[in-house]
């Protein structure tokens, strides 16, 4: 049987790009449909506009401790439109280079949205049917809006790095990874944030002292944290602000809600169900280790599988996938020890166990090391901030099991030290490495 492609791929996200490139390589004839822009949610509206912004709000901080350091600043102003247009021009830069990786490869791009029509066809919205041998789906996953009424007069974080001006309130629903950065983000321009969460605790997962610092810190800050928070409704009044009623919290106005509340896999509409994909109560694609859908024919790969939702698996998982269907080389992604970090003010690192993680599967052979510090840029500029470390290690070898890390540039100072972890190093080998000094990164090696 011949068919027009030998994959076609559904979505052109960090997962869809990186399979579509290395199928090609091997010398499969590809397409790729996007009905957005090339690119997906990491370049396009996610990770990479996200981390300028991030730097762009780091400025705040930076011109106020400039005069400890001998600087006089005068007239600084934040332009928020400046910072914007900026953005959405380099994104519209990575559009073009993704593009231009697809063409340099031959791989044919479909700007418009395509369904699937059976196991080896898909429809495009222009009515085209197209067939091929394989088809992947790469189609990521969108932000979740609670059920609660009013709940569409907030916005979600594709609309946020589109903003005509800045708020001058906002509330900020959900404290995960989205609420926290965008917490520190908004805070640093001069926005009252106030950051509110359904249960006690908040970014599950990460290692809960290092958590307790930040909400510490972003306390500190000015930040309105506030948790147990039941999200009743969002109104709007006469005079265009929104009121949030949050139960026995009482009612707050703001001008502006932020629903950072999770994101759910992409599935609707797709034609998946009708074609025999299994997918989970969450909609997710049901994949094996070879991200092969319950069709033979249909894989999945990156956020639409709900697995790890992150950008640098999602490419792992479309480069696994590539090699194994058309590279004749059976490859898998390794799950464990990924090095994540949450870009908040200041930034949360972590790889591998949290403590209680940790000690619930080693038991009492689990020792923590930890080291709380005031980085010396804060101790000059006179900030309070303290930054505070953490290693955890299991067995009589002192095997490190986990690495998490809060203060500033810790989301850099962990990708190297991640190797060790994942390597399974012992804290002696931290010991026997020679401090890098003076840094933040020797804490790690200093450690008592
Ligand atoms: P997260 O899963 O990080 O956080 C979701 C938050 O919303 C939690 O606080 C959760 O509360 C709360 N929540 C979930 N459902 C509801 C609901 N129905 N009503 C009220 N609150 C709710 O999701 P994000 O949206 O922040 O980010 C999505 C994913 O994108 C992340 O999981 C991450 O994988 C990825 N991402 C990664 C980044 C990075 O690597 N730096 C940056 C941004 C996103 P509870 O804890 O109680 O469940």
């Amino acid at each position: 049987m011949t068919f027009d492609f030998d994959l076609f791929v559904i979505g052109a996200g960090s997962g869809g790009v990186r399979a579509a490139r290395i199928s090609a390589q091997h010398g499969a004839r590809v397409a790729v449909a996007e009905e957005y822009r090339v690119g997906g949610t990491c370049v396009i509206r996610g990770c990479v506009p996200k981390k300028m912004l991030v730097y762009g709000a780091h400025f705040a901080e930076d011109l106020h401790d400039a005069a400890s350091f001998g600087w006089d600043i005068e007239g600084a102003r934040f332009n928020w439109p400046r910072l914007r247009d900026l953005v959405q021009k380099d994104v519209s830069r990575l559009e073009g280079l993704y593009t231009q990786g697809l063409d340099n490869n031959r791989v044919e791009i479909f700007e418009e949205r395509a369904t699937i029509s059976g196991p080896n066809s898909v429809r495009l919205a222009s009515g085209r049917e197209i067939s091929a041998r394989t088809i992947l789906v790469a189609t990521g996953a969108w932000p979740a809006r609670p059920d609660v009424p009013g709940a569409e007069l907030g916005i979600t974080s594709n609309e946020i790095f589109h903003l005509e001006t800045l708020p001058r309130r906002a509330i900020i629903a959900g404290a995960g990874y989205i609420a926290n950065e965008f917490a520190g983000i908004l805070h640093a321009f001069g926005v009252h944030v106030t950051l509110v969460t359904r249960g006690d605790r908040m970014l599950r997962g990460y290692d809960e002292e290092i958590v307790d610092h930040l909400v510490d810190l972003t306390r500190k800050k000015g930040i309105d944290l506030r948790f147990n928070f039941p999200f009743k409704s969002i109104s709007r009044t006469e005079d265009g602000s929104l009121v949030v009623d949050g139960g026995e919290q009482g009612e707050f106005e703001t001008d502006l809600v932020l629903w950072a509340t999770g994101r759910n896999p992409n599935t609707s509409g797709l034609g998946l169900e009708a074609a025999g994909v299994a997918l989970d109560k969450d909609g997710a694609v049901v994949v094996d280790e070879y991200n092969r859908s319950s069709v033979d024919s249909i894989y999945a790969v990156g956020d639409v599988t709900n697995r790890v939702q992150l950008t640098p698996v999602a490419i792992r998982e479309g480069h696994a996938f590539a090699d194994t269907v058309f590279g004749g080389l059976k490859r898998t992604v390794d799950y464990r020890s990924i090095p994540t970090a949450v870009f908040a003010s200041p930034p949360i690192s972590g790889v591998g166990l949290t403590e209680t993680q940790a000690r619930k599967e080693h038991g009492d052979v689990v020792k923590v090391y930890r080291s709380d510090f005031r980085p010396m840029k804060n101790v000059v500029s006179g900030r309070q901030e303290r930054g505070l470390y953490k290693m955890i290690t299991a067995g009589p070898e002192e095997t490190v099991v986990g690495l998490h890390l809060i203060g500033p540039d810790s989301s850099e100072i962990l990708q190297a030290a991640a190797i060790a972890v994942k390597a399974g190093l012992t804290k002696s080998a931290f010991d026997d490495t020679v401090a890098l000094h003076p840094s933040m990164a020797e804490e790690l090696v200093l450690l008592k």
